[in-house]
């Protein structure tokens, strides 16, 4: 038996071009084991804890499970449009899960792999709370950029640990945190290193993973604090007041999800999961290796669970040569962009599959896109596979298959690169290997000149025929894992079903195959549909460029902490002779009385002013106006170019810090 798992999208945001990366291989990976004959399931779900769901809820006014549920029904419809097909699709908030879960912690507890630490933790006295993760930003200890309370995402890229992060602040309120005590409990990684260092030289997967994951073995392994006070996630069993991290849970969502689809299947999850009967191969994303490779396995072995075999992860996602970037405008949504457009998914398949190998990056781009479907897809494999399809139907209807010898090795070949390239998640050339064969199968049709011959030899037309029909029923089955849905009309027009075929029997040719009459399987994409596809990109980008560029203007919270902005009382104030506009003042700012010189003569009095609140930029350099030094700045608000002064809304003492 195998299992293969796909990285759990987070359900805090629609699916996009990168997502695909991961999912589409890993379908094509399942689809091609069931046709060598392995049992397989195939299990995926939603990530629905963490701080971002709950912030992000909380600013739409939602409940964290109502957010959750928009983009789990969102993710499944577009698996569903994509022919992506897991055996269960699950989320993380579910009961199962957290039961699982708590099992899985409780087991980390008995066996010593928990312990408990006093830790200063990020908390806001505004707010009246602590701040896990997304909750806090701040500074990164280690390279000194503005980072997130859990991962420096602008800078080097390192996880954070509670409490590490320099100059916290509260992301809800803006308030600086202070530090203070509490309880929280932490995983003992460290114990699992020379486990660890052997697990790793023996796991499979690709190379961009495995290298990644020997390189941070070597190093040190921090113990890590797998507690949270939020209240959104699984209940740590210890401390109800607290939940796990959503590190420990969601890879969690492998197993508890298994033993759903088992459930369904008439399986037993336990076999795959606790015997270890089972290959297990995670499909994931680039970004996280270091929780696969690392976190997880260590978590397995503490709770005596079964151990992963393979680690499959993709390279990363460009979009027209451009970083991805959704705030820039460098992205393909999927169901606005591309599913709306009324495309076939199956040349989306195709070209992630096909654009380059599972580990390299790969550039999304919509010229790109029509070149592969219009001189790939459609010029080598559609027209082809129509053409002896339909020259079939009209003339035999019932065809002899007398298959000629090379034609039959080609197969054997193709099949062959096929299963080995799969092997090695080179899911580039398995469909390169398909393509490579239905080129060969042109060039045959081409040279063998069937519509000519027929005129003179129907017998030899015939046994012409019955040898590009075997290619194009081994072309049904061989590309089905990549083409699902043409495919599958393919092959029925051929007198099959992909989903009951093997690639063995793309070698078992029948005595006859009647041809039924075919549709063309692939559409053109016209310059018409191109132009729209260009369109909504450009558009997009355009618009972010703006976004970005105002962006840019804008400061950071440290540069208005340099602002030293005060409540002062004026003590005295009097007109500048000689100024229609200049008032001179003495403002009590709490620790001084200073002189400051303002142009509000024109509107207000001196004995409106004596007495009365105002707000000042005290830190401002000197500055002379008349002959006379202005030390600091009364602010006010520009009506049509007149000052209408600030004050407090309540009663407040000199000196209090405006922030
Ligand atoms: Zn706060
Ligand atoms: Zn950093």
């Amino acid at each position: 038996m195998k299992l293969v798992t796909c990285g759990l999208p987070y359900a805090n945001g629609k699916a996009h071009i990168g997502h695909l990366r991961t999912y589409i291989p890993a379908d094509v990976y399942v689809r091609y084991l069931r046709l060598k004959g392995e049992d397989v399931i195939f299990v995926c779900g939603s990530d629905s804890h963490g701080t971002p769901i709950v912030v992000n809820a909380e600013q739409q006014g939602l409940k964290p499970e109502e957010l959750v549920g928009i983009y789990h029904e969102h993710f499944q419809k577009i698996f569903k449009e994509l022919d992506i097909e897991f055996d269960y699709y699950g989320r993380t908030d579910s009961g199962y899960h957290h039961e699982r879960t708590k099992e899985i912690v409780q087991r980390l507890l008995n066996n010593g792999y928990i312990y408990p630490k006093e830790i200063e933790l990020a908390y806001c006295p505004r707010c009246e709370r602590f701040l896990p993760d997304r909750y806090v930003e701040g500074i990164c200890p280690y390279c000194g950029a503005i980072a997130r309370g859990d991962e420096c995402d602008q800078g080097c890229g390192k996880h954070l640990e509670p409490g590490e992060i320099l100059e916290p602040r509260c992301k809800i309120c803006g308030t600086p945190a202070e530090y203070r005590k509490q309880r929280h409990y932490y995983f003992r990684l460290s114990a699992f290193k020379e486990f660890l260092e052997k697990y790793i030289s023996d796991l499979r997967g690709t190379e961009n993973a495995l290298n990644y994951a020997k390189e941070w073995v070597r190093g040190e392994l921090r113990d890590w604090c797998i507690t949270r006070n939020l209240e959104w996630g699984v209940r740590f069993p210890e401390d109800e007041e607290l939940v796990v991290y959503v590190w420990v849970d969601a890879p969690i969502g492998y197993i508890s999800f298994t033993e759903k689809a088992c459930e369904k299947l008439e399986k037993d999850w336990k076999e795959i999961w606790i015997d270890g009967n089972a290959e297990i191969t995670h499909f994931i994303g680039l970004d996280i290796v270091y929780h696969h490779c690392i976190f997880w396995p260590a978590m397995l072995k503490g709770a005596d669970y079964a151990l992963p075999d393979a680690v499959v992860a993709s390279g990363m996602v460009k979009v027209e040569g451009r970083k991805f970037s959704k705030s820039r405008g460098y992205v393909v949504w999927v169901e606005e962009d591309y599913l709306k457009s009324g495309l076939n998914p199956d040349y989306l398949r195709y070209y992630i599959v096909n654009y380059t190998s599972h580990q390299r990056d790969l550039n999304f781009s919509w010229h790109v896109f029509r070149d592969k479907v219009n001189n790939e897809l459609i010029a080598t494999l559609g027209n082809f596979i129509y053409r002896v399809m339909h020259f079939a139907w009209k003339n035999f209807g019932k065809v002899r298959m007398e298959v000629d010898g090379e034609v039959v090795n080609r197969i054997r070949k193709a099949k062959e690169t096929i299963e080995d390239a799969i092997e090695r998640w080179e899911f580039k050339e398995a469909s390169d290997a398909f393509m490579e064969l239905a080129g060969f199968g042109n060039a045959f049709f081409q040279s063998s000149k069937p519509w000519e011959v027929i005129k003179r030899d129907r017998d030899e037309a015939e046994r012409t025929i019955a040898s590009a029909l075997a290619v194009v029923r081994a072309l049904a089955v061989l590309a089905y894992p990549v083409l699902p849905r043409s495919m599958k009309a393919v092959a029925e027009t051929v007198g099959m079903n992909p989903e009951n075929a093997t690639l063995e029997s793309v070698l078992q040719i029948p005595e006859y195959v009647v041809v039924g009459k075919p549709d063309v399987p692939f559409e053109r994409i016209d310059d018409e549909k191109m132009e729209e596809l260009e369109g909504i990109m450009m558009k997009r980008i355009r618009d972010n460029t703006e976004g970005e560029m105002k962006m840019d203007e804008r400061i950071g919270i440290e540069e208005f902490q340099k602002l030293d902005i005060r409540i002062g009382r004026v003590v005295k104030a009097e007109k500048v002779k000689g100024s229609k506009k200049l008032m001179r003042l003495e403002v009590d700012i709490g620790s001084e009385i200073r002189q400051v010189v303002a142009g509000i003569a024109g509107e207000y009095e001196p004995g409106q002013l004596e007495g009365e609140p105002v707000v000042v930029l005290a830190n401002i350099k000197p500055a002379k106006l008349m002959g006379m030094e202005s030390d600091g700045m009364i602010l006010a608000a520009d009506v049509n170019g007149k000052p209408v002064l600030l004050k407090p809304e309540k009663d407040v003492r000199p000196g209090a810090r405006v922030r």
